[in-house]
C-alpha cells in the first residue's frame, strides 16, 4: 500500500483545477497509489476554493491548504479552509511565502493548526534562495518546540541537512519528515544515504513518502524512489512503513 504524502497539481497540464485533479488522480491510479495529499499553493494560478472543489470529485486526493501567516486574518482563512472547503492540513512555504519560519505569527498560525487537531507541512529544502534567506534548522525546530501540540511534517527532510533534521526530530516528538524531491534530486550525491541513515536511525517511523509531482511523473518518482531504497538496503518491511503505513496510521486513515 502506497501512499504520497507530497503532491501538487499541475498548473502546466490544461490550466485548469479540475484538469490537473483529473490528471493526478488518473496517475496515481494507474501507480497504484491509494491517496495523496495535494498541498495547494497560493503562487499557482488557482484560489483556494477552486483547488478543494477540484480535488473533492475524487476520494483519492486531499487537500491542504496554503495560508500565508502574515496575510490578512490568517486563522479565519485556515479555519474556512478546514471547515468550509474540507482541507485536512495547513501548508506553509516560507521560501516561497517569505515568511520567518519562527516569527511569532508562525507560530501562532501553527499553535490553531494544534489546537484544530490538523498537521501542518512546512517546506524545508535550503535551496539558493532559502539558505540566503537565513534557512536554518535551528529556527524549525523552536516552531515545532513553541507548538508542542502541532503535528508538524517538515517536507524534503531538510535536504542536505538532512542530519541536523534527523536529530532535532529526535527530541520533538510532534515532528515528522517527508522524503519528497529530496532523494531523487541528490541521487548522485552522498545525500541519499544520509537520508537512508536517518531513516534507519528513526526506526523507519515518522518518515513518510512524497514525489513532490509535477516535479516528475508520479509512477517514474514511484520507480526511481523505490529502486533507489532497495539498493540501499531497506528491507519489504521498512519500506512498507515509509511508502504507507506511517502516513496511514498519522491521517488516521483505516479505511485503506
Ligand atoms: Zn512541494
Amino acid at each position: 500500500m502506497i501512499i504520497d504524502s507530497h503532491l501538487h497539481l499541475d498548473d502546466r497540464f490544461d490550466g485548469t483545477a479540475m484538469g490537473a485533479a483529473q490528471e493526478l488522480n488518473r496517475q496515481l491510479e494507474e501507480a497504484d497509489i491509494v491517496r495523496g495529499i495535494v498541498l495547494q499553493l497560493e503562487t499557482q494560478p488557482w484560489s483556494a476554493e477552486d483547488v478543494a472543489e477540484a480535488i473533492s470529485n475524487f476520494p483519492r486526493l486531499c487537500g491542504f491548504i496554503n495560508v500565508h501567516p502574515t496575510g490578512k486574518n490568517p486563522e479565519r482563512c485556515l479555519r474556512d479552509g478546514v471547515e468550509c472547503l474540507g482541507y485536512i492540513g495547513l501548508k506553509l512555504h516560507p521560501r516561497l511565502q517569505q515568511f520567518g519560519v519562527d516569527d511569532e505569527q508562525t507560530i501562532r498560525l501553527v499553535r490553531v493548526a494544534g489546537e484544530m487537531s490538523i498537521p501542518v507541512l512546512i517546506d524545508a529544502f535550503p535551496d539558493g534562495t532559502h539558505l540566503m534567506q537565513g534557512f536554518s534548522p535551528l529556527k524549525y525546530a523552536q516552531l515545532a518546540m513553541k507548538c508542542p501540540e502541532t503535528q508538524i511534517i517538515w517536507a524534503h527532510m531538510g535536504g542536505h541537512y538532512v542530519i541536523d533534521f534527523m536529530m532535532l526530530a529526535k527530541r520533538l516528538p510532534n515532528v515528522y519528515l517527508d522524503m519528497s524531491y529530496s532523494l531523487l534530486y541528490y541521487q548522485a550525491s552522498s545525500i541519499p544515504k544520509d537520508m537512508v541513515y536517518a531513516m534507519r536511525s528513526m526506526k523507519f517511523k515518522r518518515i513518510f513518502y512524497g514525489s513532490d509531482y509535477p516535479d516528475r511523473p508520479v509512477a517514474s518518482a514511484l520507480e526511481m524512489s523505490l529502486q533507489l531504497l532497495r539498493i540501499k538496503g531497506l528491507s519489504v518491511e521498512e519500506l512498507s512503513h515509509v511508502m504507507g503505513k506511517n502516513a496511514q496510521k498519522f491521517f488516521l486513515w483505516d479505511d485503506l
